[in-house]
Order: C-alpha cells, then structure tokens, then sequence
C-alpha cells in the first residue's frame, strides 16, 4: 500500500448515528431491567461502545478484553489469544458482546467459547459491522449494525496498522485486499 491510500466512505457519520440508535433501542428493550456487562472487543470497538452506551439510559457495566487475531496489516493469522485479559467477573453475569467487525467469525466464536466457560447467565452479541460473505465459521449476531461487502474497512475506532482510528466515518481503502 502506498504512504497516501485512497478511502471512500461506506457509512457516513449519520448513518452511523442512526445504526447506533436503532442497536440501542433494541438493547434498551432487552436489557433495561437486567444490569449487564458490556464486554468490548479492543481496541476497535471503542468508539462504537463510547457512543452505544451514551444512549442506554439504564443500570450497565462496561468491560474490555484484548484479543487477537491480525498481525500488521489486513491478513489473518488464523490464530486467536487474550492479549488483555478481563478485570469482572462473568459468572451469573448478563454479558452483552460489543465487536466492531466480524469477518471470518474466528475471534468472535474463540471469545463466546471462553465467556461461555466462565458460566454467566446469559450471553449475546452486538456488531457494528458484518462481513457475512467471508465466514468460516457460524456465528450468530443478535444486535447486528451494517452488512458490508468484501472490502478492508477503517474509521470510526477500526484501524489499518493501527491509523485511520479516529476518522469519523466507516471508509474502505482502495486496493486493499484481504486473504
Ligand atoms: P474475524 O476473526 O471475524 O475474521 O475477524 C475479526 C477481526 O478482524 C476484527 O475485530 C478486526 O480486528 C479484523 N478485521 C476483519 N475485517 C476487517 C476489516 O475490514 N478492517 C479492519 N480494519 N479489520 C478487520
């Protein structure tokens, strides 16, 4: 990729807005009685997390785990590990998955596996973004955002070697392919 990489924009910031809101009246009628943790996959599901729970206007917890599952750049290793693990307890617990983007379903389906072991009372998934067309693995997303077309996305919280975080739209960079 060259040092100056063409983006498009895929979902502008209002139709982000207007995702986020939709996700979170489905998650207020769900949860509003049931005080759950909010796990959020780092580090791209930060911003969607920071403007989810700005509209949820009930009990909540929120928590972070760190996993991988990329190296540098848009190639999977095919291999995920906790890189940061989790600080709350899970066990009894309403656990509600925020991930930004799921594409194979790998890492997603490892961290369900592994929450699952640690015995909360119930546990879903919320993502932003999906990249249905290249599972390898099923998964199923109870809170789903956008469905996206088989191209490499950064902005608003998802990355490209760590750039491209902070721009408020969902762009895809041109010319990047995945593997
Ligand atoms: P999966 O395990 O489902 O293949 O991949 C999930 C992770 O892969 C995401 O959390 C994200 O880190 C990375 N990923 C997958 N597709 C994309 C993409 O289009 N753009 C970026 N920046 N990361 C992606």
């Amino acid at each position: 990729m060259d040092s100056q990489p063409k983006l498009h924009i895929l979902f502008n910031r209002q139709e982000i807005e207007a995702a986020v809101s939709r996700l979170a009246t489905e998650i207020t009628r769900d949860y509003q009685d049931k005080h759950p943790l909010l796990l959020g996959i780092l580090k791209g599901s930060f911003m969607f997390m920071a403007d989810l729970i700005r509209r949820l206007d009930f009990p909540l917890e929120v928590e972070f785990i760190g996993l991988s599952s990329y190296g540098k750049g848009s190639q999977t290793s095919g291999k995920i590990r906790v890189v940061q693990e989790l600080c709350s307890s899970v066990k009894g617990r309403n656990i509600l998955v925020i991930e930004d983007i799921i594409d194979t379903g790998l890492t997603v389906s490892f961290l369900l596996d592994y929450l699952r072991k640690k015995k909360p009372a119930s546990l879903k998934l919320c993502a932003l973004t999906d990249k249905s067309s290249r599972r390898r693995v099923p998964v199923t997303i109870d809170y789903p955002g956008f469905t996206v077309p088989d191209k490499f996305i950064v902005g608003y919280g998802i990355d490209f070697d760590e750039k491209f975080r902070n721009l408020p739209d969902i762009c895809f960079l041109e010319g990047e392919e995945q593997c």
